[in-house]
């Protein structure tokens, strides 16, 4: 057995953690300047801005705030913050909100301690410094809170493109599932899906390793059972926990595997049409679920066991076959579009997204299958149409 684990982020899970934020801020070093990254309103909404400033400044702490990050962040918004930042003379960046803020806050940290632009840093281990970072998130989907990405929009190349360096995860993750509990429905259902996507991907990438292996099973699990009650009841808080930490263990999961071709496709469905990112996931999984089933049907088995399907007595390829569509019912209850075309995909549209996503360099190599431009055209038709 050979494998590696990075996680250099000290978690602190559970309700009411939040509380510990400024204490917890502290730990990295005392009288520092804080910029407290945030979105454009969920947080002042639900009052956990405050809350956090609140915190922060009660222990000393100086708080310069930028709440211009929208969803899907893009370059602009990324060197905007870095420039308050540096301005500011702020030495600690804390991250609050959904995968958006928290992934914005990873590129400011690199910006704000080594300058130039994030050109200088897509790719994987450009950085060499960043400030330290400290995420709480407020969605459970991203799992962003451990992992060593930053997922920023280039909208001059149309990419969605990713800062990957191990000095980017953050110090601290502060998760407390009762900031999950203000998501509406859909919001809940969309972030609680890109969870399963980062399991699902994970559990089949050809990076996976045995612990990796544990906790995407894990995750699966958790997702299948309690999605669906988060989303019927935003105030069961047993349900927010647990899909909270799924989310968590997922991230943890895509840490060490990266994520696969759901990724990769999905990102063509958000920035042509807006679509968030993990219903964009929701909507190509099952389609690439059933393509990557003859590359690991003993693994499809696991996943099928642990979506809750009875597949005693199946043959692994018909078990495999069920995870697709065990995976499409539930986006199903979880009340999401049926198929791409209801979400907004146009038909006309497929062969030019499939020639972006097999031109662009990405780094799905360690997908357990890999597609060719007319197998990627076939995925997306078929998610067009709701078959699998
Ligand atoms: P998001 O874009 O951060 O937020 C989606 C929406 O949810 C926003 O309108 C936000 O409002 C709202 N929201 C957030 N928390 C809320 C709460 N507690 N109550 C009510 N509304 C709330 O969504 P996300 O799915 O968490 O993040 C998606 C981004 O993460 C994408 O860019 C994706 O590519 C990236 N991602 C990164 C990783 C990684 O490892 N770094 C992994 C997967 C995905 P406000 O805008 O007002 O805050
Ligand atoms: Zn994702």
């Amino acid at each position: 057995m050979k494998f590696d684990f990075l996680c250099p982020t000290f978690i602190r899970f559970g309700n009411g953690v939040l509380e510990t934020t400024g204490q917890e801020a502290c730990k990295i070093g005392l009288g520092r300047k804080v910029l407290l990254v945030t979105g454009k309103s969920s947080s002042k909404k639900s009052g956990s801005l405050k809350r956090v400033e609140e915190l922060l400044e009660k222990e000393g702490l100086q708080v310069v705030l930028y709440d211009q990050v929208e969803q899907n962040p893009s370059v602009e918004t990324v060197e905007a913050g870095a420039g308050v930042a540096r301005q500011a003379g702020c030495d600690l960046i804390v991250a609050l909100g959904g995968g958006s803020p928290l992934d914005a806050a990873k590129g400011i940290a690199v910006l704000a301690a080594q300058g130039g632009g994030l050109d200088d840093y897509f790719g994987t281990d450009r950085a060499s410094q960043a400030l330290p970072v400290i995420a709480i998130p407020t969605t459970a989907g991203t799992g962003s809170e451990v992992t060593r990405y930053a997922v920023i929009t280039d909208w001059k190349s149309r990419q969605k493109r990713t800062v990957a360096s191990f000095l980017i995860c953050p110090r601290i993750a502060i998760v407390d599932p009762l900031l999950t509990v203000t998501m509406p429905k859909q919001i809940t259902a969309n972030t609680g899906m890109d969870a399963l996507s980062h399991a699902v991907e994970g559990y089949l990438s050809l990076k996976s390793q045995p612990i990796t292996d544990l906790l995407a099973i894990e995750s699966i699990r958790l997702v299948a059972n309690y999605l669906p009650r988060a989303v019927g009841q935003p105030e069961d808080l047993e349900a927010r926990e647990k899909v909270m930490y799924a989310s968590l263990l997922a991230g943890l999961v895509i840490n060490q595997t990266r994520t696969g071709i759901i990724h990769g496709l999905g990102y063509e469905l958000t920035l042509n049409y807006q679509i968030p990112h993990g219903l964009a996931n929701a909507l190509l999984m099952p389609q690439v679920m059933e393509f990557n089933r003859i590359s690991c049907p003993e693994k499809m088995v696991q996943i099928a066991r642990a979506l809750g399907e009875n597949v005693a007595g199946l043959s692994a390829r018909e078990a495999g076959r069920r995870t697709a569509f065990a995976v499409k019912e539930l986006s199903i209850d979880l009340g999401m579009p049926e198929n791409a075309a209801e979400a907004g995909l146009r038909i006309e549209d497929i062969k030019g997204f499939a020639q972006n996503f097999v031109q662009t360099k990405r780094s799905f190599g360690a997908a357990p299958r890999y597609p060719d431009i007319k197998e990627v055209e076939e995925i997306y038709l078929k998610s067009f149409r709701g078959e699998i």
